[in-house]
């Protein structure tokens, strides 16, 4: 294991500062290190060879390079100031409740760049990053030290402001048992040497959304089993998302390539899936959080408050994408005159119901929110579990509601070209609706197509169903950690 000498020498190779100011960063900072640190992606056979520019993609990268800029148009919620300089508040380590609230100030601000529809807005990593940090005590409980790595790691990534992209997930080949007990054990990212400098790693892991992220965090693929088999894929570390060895295959893009108003969300937010494969891939020391260790990866994201905070930047985009769809599906009936119809008010106070849970879920787990173990405030997990397991069901449900009411009328869609074209006094007349002309309920119908018909809007749903994990497993534990004895109890003294 490395000393803390070796770290501070490795700390100046690895870990150096990339940008043209410490601190909170621009979209052109993103896009030149990108230009630069490009990631080995790979795209329908090919290498990506300019991601800047490559049509699937270029859209989602100019939107993450628009959210750079946008934190500045918004500084006094999404910026602080830390030893002199600008931070995004994404980082902060909460130590009381106006903490705490003062971030979600920020996290709902920033979800409304997207309309909620930003998943891997770095945010959300930047809360589990800044976790760790704040809990970096835990790092050392297995007896080796990692907290010097933790803290290092979190002020490099605050100071370049850097965007991850992470993969919590093996490779599903047989999820009846662990990686190491597949029929072939090397399929999953496991750990094929170690050296005084590092370790060495190889296998696949699933799923990194965002691949064109600056870096990669590799963290504990929940709940392995304890035996020494397992020991090779308990870790976590991070590294550039260019280091050699690594590369991303990517699905199809949801991006139709059709211009921002035929595509209103597709064209601009594709944050893309990959696959992420290690070939050989070297992980310097002070790189690594934690190493062979099952319980401490077991424990990892509990322990630390990363689940309650990642939970809680998941909450604050839930309250802004339900209230996208609460304007949209508004619009919608306003627009065709179908205020009247009574399961129309059923289906929106569904919606409102929706909207009103998320809220109260975010201030309960505020008002619940306390110290941890490591001294970093953590909000109250009870209600934000209750919202995790909540929205993969109510998310499609609206979805499904966009459906319903835009019935025909999301698939009746002139283009932009029609528009101009030599048709246009048809769609004039044909297209237009109760209180809007064909122009603009086209406008609207297209947003409501791409929010529950598209590719864009089917990966959406797959997205809330499945990006926190496996809503089966979410109620196990949610079954296992709630025995309700007391209730029985008193049901019990009821009957008695
Ligand atoms: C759009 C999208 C983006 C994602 N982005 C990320 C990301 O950025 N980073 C990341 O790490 N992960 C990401 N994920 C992956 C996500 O974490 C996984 O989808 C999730 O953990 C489920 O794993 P799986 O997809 O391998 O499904 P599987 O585990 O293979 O499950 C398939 C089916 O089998 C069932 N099943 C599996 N095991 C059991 C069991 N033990 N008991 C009962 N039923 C079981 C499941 O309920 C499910 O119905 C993303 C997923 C999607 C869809």
């Amino acid at each position: 294991m490395n000393t803390s000498q070796d770290n501070n020498k490795a700390m100046s190779e690895t870990l150096v500062f990339d940008g043209a100011y410490r601190g909170a960063r621009k979209g052109t900072d993103f896009l030149q290190h990108l230009e630069n640190y490009p990631p080995e992606l790979w795209y329908q056979g090919k290498r990506i060879e300019n991601i800047c520019h490559f049509s699937p993609l270029k859209n989602g990268v100019k939107t993450l390079a628009a959210l750079y800029d946008y934190q500045w148009d918004h500084s006094e919620l999404m910026l602080e100031s830390i030893e002199g300089r600008k931070v995004s508040r994404s980082y902060s380590i909460t130590k009381d409740r106006s903490d705490l609230i003062a971030v979600g100030k920020a996290l709902l601000i920033g979800a409304q760049f997207s309309q909620g529809m930003l998943g891997r807005d770095p945010a959300y990593l930047n809360r589990s990053i800044t976790s760790f940090a704040g809990s970096a005590d835990f790092f050392d409980i297995g007896g080796r030290v990692f907290s010097n790595n933790v803290r290092d790691y979190f002020r490099f990534a605050r100071d370049n402001d850097l965007a991850l992209t992470h993969t919590i997930v093996n490779p599903r080949i047989n999820r009846h048992a662990g990686p190491a007990f597949q029929k072939d054990p090397t399929i999953s990212t496991h750990v094929t040497k170690e050296t005084d400098a590092g370790i060495y790693v190889t296998g696949a892991r699933l799923v990194a959304t965002l691949p064109f992220a600056d870096e990669i965090a590799v963290l504990p693929a929940r709940l392995l089993d304890v035996s020494n088999a397992s020991k090779d894929y308990a870790f976590a570390f991070v590294l550039p998302t260019n280091t050699a060895g690594l590369k991303f295959i990517c699905r199809d893009s949801v991006d139709y390539g059709m211009g921002s108003r035929n595509h209103p969300l597709g064209g601009r937010y594709e944050e893309m899936d990959a696959v992420a494969i290690f070939d050989n891939v070297f992980v310097p020391w002070e790189r690594v959080f934690c190493y062979r260790d099952i319980d401490i990866c077991n424990r990892f994201y509990e322990a630390t408050g990363a689940t309650a905070h990642i939970t809680y930047q998941v909450v604050c985009k839930n309250i802004v994408k339900i209230e996208f769809f609460l304007g949209l599906i508004s619009l919608m009936i306003h627009g065709s005159g179908l205020e009247r119809f009574q399961h129309i008010h059923q289906k929106m106070a569904d919606v409102w119901v929706g909207w009103q849970t998320m809220k109260a879920f975010k201030s309960a787990a505020e008002v619940g929110s306390r110290l941890n173990d490591f001294g970093m405030l953590v909000p109250d997990w009870s209600p934000l579990e209750a919202a995790r397991f909540m929205f993969p069901s109510m998310y499609p449900r609206i979805v499904e509601i966009v459906q319903q009411i835009g019935a025909s009328g999301l698939v009746t869609l002139p283009t932009s070209e029609d528009l101009d074209g030599p048709l246009r006094t048809e769609i004039d007349k044909y297209f237009q609706s109760a209180r809007l002309e064909a122009a603009d309920k086209i406008d609207l119908y297209r947003l409501a197509w791409d929010a529950s018909v598209s590719a864009f809007a089917g990966r959406q749903v797959l997205y809330e169903r499945f990006f926190f994990g496996d809503p089966v497993s979410m109620a196990t534990r949610i079954f296992r950690n709630n025995p309700c004895s007391d209730l029985m109890e008193r049901v019990n003294h009821f009957i008695k």
